[in-house]
């Protein structure tokens, strides 16, 4: 049981959704943790959320009961990125809840209140911990995607989603609950597409192949898609998503497989588009995400897992056999 010291809360943990990021963490060899100043070992978990258990020293904001989401990577508060309020550019997020010191797959953890705590009010936070990473780097990713797509007239602009997984059910809710953007959205799983089409996806297509690109344009027009999430990032969504796009279009890489583009960029990219990768999120991305669940805007599709049956979540997410984002509650 760990305590709280002065600033800090104890949270008695309500659920924490599972990340693919944690098997990569997992298999991170001692020196290189303890190079990026991680505490070797600790405890996996970035996406907790539950309810106050104990308050410390000096902590009157919350009361004990309170729902309360967790933010995972560290911000200092205080350097310019923080002051400007895009705290997941800080330069001390190397080290968060979950990587590099004690996470949510566990009872009880400590927060810091003015750092990490965001109140949840009413929602519950069984699976609200999943709005803090795939929810929030989706809204990160899909605010600036939104600010960016080239509109003209009062046409609609269309905005394709590679893969309907976690992050990929969260994208396109957030997407639908902006308004004037139609949504494609591609994944080779039928139940995955389906799902999508029930959140508001207006087109679906069966995953990324050699057809794909006379499908989206079928769908976008000649002319091409606006925009592109792509949320699985191998060499043949990078590069159908790139050569799918329309002049001014923007394609963002929030999936990381790892592909590459090979081909010449001058050539390749439509005129003016724009290319750009996300990482992590903000905490007013997840504040923004937190009021679109409680609004009614966004469910988490979560598959519940025991925490003794951690073991067993992870086996499904890396089979890529989950509904939606695996959340673990303590026993
Ligand atoms: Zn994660
Ligand atoms: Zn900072």
């Amino acid at each position: 049981m760990p305590e709280p010291g002065a600033g800090e809360v104890l949270i008695r943990v309500a659920g924490n959704g599972l990340c693919h990021s944690d098997v990569t963490m997992a298999e991170v060899p001692r020196e290189i943790g303890e190079a990026l100043g991680w505490e070797m070992p600790f405890t996996l978990g970035h996406e907790a959320a539950g309810w106050v258990a104990a308050l410390g020293e000096g902590v009157t904001s919350v009361g004990i009961g309170d729902a309360v989401a967790l933010m995972s990577s560290n911000s200092c508060g205080d350097c310019r990125f923080c002051a400007a309020g895009r705290d997941s550019l800080c330069e001390s997020n190397m080290v968060g809840r979950g990587y590099g010191r004690d996470g949510g797959l566990a009872s009880y953890v400590v927060a810091s209140i003015d750092r990490d705590v965001v109140p949840l009010g009413s929602l519950d936070p069984t699976t609200a911990g999943t709005l803090t990473d795939a929810g929030a780097t989706s809204y990160h990713a899909v605010s600036r995607v939104l600010g960016r797509l080239p509109r003209f007239g009062n046409e609609h602009p269309k905005v394709a989603v590679f893969g309907i997984g976690g992050l990929g059910t969260f994208t396109v809710q957030i997407l639908v609950a902006a308004g004037d953007v139609e949504v494609i959205a591609v994944d080779p799983d039928p139940a995955k597409r389906a799902r999508a089409s029930e959140l508001g996806a207006i087109h679906t297509l069966d995953g990324v192949d050699s057809g794909t690109r006379s499908q989206l344009r079928a769908i976008a027009g000649p002319a091409g898609v606006a925009g592109i999430i792509d949320i699985v990032g191998t060499d043949e969504t990078i590069e159908c998503g790139i050569r799918s796009l329309a002049r001014a279009g923007v394609f963002a890489l929030v999936g990381a497989a790892g592909g590459r583009l090979n081909k010449p960029w001058f050539s390749t990219l439509p005129h003016e588009a724009e290319i750009f990768t996300f990482q992590g999120s903000s905490r007013s991305d997840v504040e923004a995400m937190v009021e679109l669940a409680a609004s009614g805007h966004i469910s988490v599709d979560a598959e519940l897992f025991a925490l003794s049956a951690a073991a067993e979540a992870y086996e499904k997410l890396q089979q890529g056999a989950l509904r939606g984002r695996a959340v673990v509650i303590p026993d």
